[in-house]
C-alpha cells in the first residue's frame, strides 16, 4: 500500500516523464520479441518460448545457477510506469544500515547491474531513474526481492536475446514456483498484473486527454 502511494505521487510529479519512461520501457521488451520475430522469419524461431510468470516467481537463485549458459538468459527489468522513482529504493539499496551513497559496498546489486540517475525535486522530495544494464545482471532476484517491498516494479524474464530457446529449460525443471511457462513466441515478454494495469491505466488517461494537454505534452 505504501508503495502504491509513492507511485501515484510521481505520477503527479512527472507525467510526462512517466508516459515517456512507460513507452522506452515497452519499446525495450518490443525490441526482443521484434528480434525474435525476424529470426523466425530466418527460419531460427521457435513457436513457443519459455517464459517467467513474474507473478508466480518468488525470485530465489535458481535462475542465476540454473541456466545451461555460463551468465543466465534471465534478466531483471524494470516496469517505469510502475516504479515509484524513489530515492530510498528497496530495490537499489540494503533494507538494513542503508546509506544514501551509490558506493558498490552500499549496493543490494552484487554486480552493479542497476544505474540510478538523478530526475528531479518536488517539493522537497528527490526522484531517481533505476535502469538495468542486462550484460551485467546475473538473475540473483535480491533487487526484486528488495523493490517488493514498494512497488515490485523490477521483475525477471528470460532474455530471447540470450536464451537459447532449450526444449527442457533447466531453470524451469528447478523452480520451486512453477513460474515458468511456455508463451508464443510472437509476445514473448510478460509484465506482471499490477504493471499491466498501470501501462493500462496510463493509456486510458493519454485517451482521454483533450487535444490542447496532448499538444502541451507532446511540446
Ligand atoms: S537480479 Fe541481481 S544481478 Fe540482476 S539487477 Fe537485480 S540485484 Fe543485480
Ligand atoms: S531455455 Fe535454456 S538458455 Fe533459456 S533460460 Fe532455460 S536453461 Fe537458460
Ligand atoms: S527459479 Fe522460478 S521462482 Fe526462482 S527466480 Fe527463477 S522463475 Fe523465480
Amino acid at each position: 500500500m505504501r508503495g502504491i502511494i509513492v507511485a501515484d505521487q510521481n505520477k503527479k510529479v512527472d507525467r510526462r516523464g512517466f508516459v515517456t519512461d512507460g513507452l522506452r520501457v515497452l519499446g525495450a521488451i518490443g525490441l526482443g520479441g521484434a528480434a525474435y520475430a525476424l529470426a523466425a522469419r530466418r527460419g531460427q524461431g521457435h513457436r513457443e518460448v519459455w517464459q517467467i510468470d513474474p507473478d508466480r516467481c518468488v525470485a530465489c537463485d535458481q535462475c542465476q545457477t540454473h541456466c545451461v549458459l555460463d551468465v543466465s538468459a534471465v534478466k531483471c527489468v524494470n516496469s517505469f510506469s510502475l516504479c515509484g522513482y524513489c530515492d530510498v529504493c528497496t530495490g537499489y539499496f540494503p533494507t538494513k544500515d542503508y546509506q544514501l551513497d551509490t558506493g558498490a559496498e552500499n549496493q543490494l546489486c552484487p554486480t552493479g547491474a542497476i544505474t540510478r540517475k538523478y530526475v528531479e525535486q518536488k517539493s522537497g522530495v528527490r526522484f531517481f531513474e533505476y535502469t538495468i544494464n542486462p550484460s551485467l545482471c546475473i538473475a540473483c532476484g535480491k533487487c526484486v526481492v528488495g523493490c517488493r517491498l514498494m512497488n515490485g516494479s523490477l521483475y525477471l524474464q528470460v532474455s530471447h536475446d540470450r536464451c537459447l530457446h532449450c526444449n527442457e529449460c533447466s531453470i524451469a525443471t528447478a523452480c520451486p514456483a512453477q513460474a515458468f511457462r511456455r508463451v508464443p513466441g510472437e509476445s514473448p515478454y510478460l509484465m506482471t498484473m499490477a504493471a499491466r494495469a498501470a501501462e493500462e491505466a496510463m493509456a486510458a488517461k493519454r485517451a482521454q486527454k483533450q487535444p490542447h494537454e496532448k499538444k502541451a505534452d507532446d511540446a
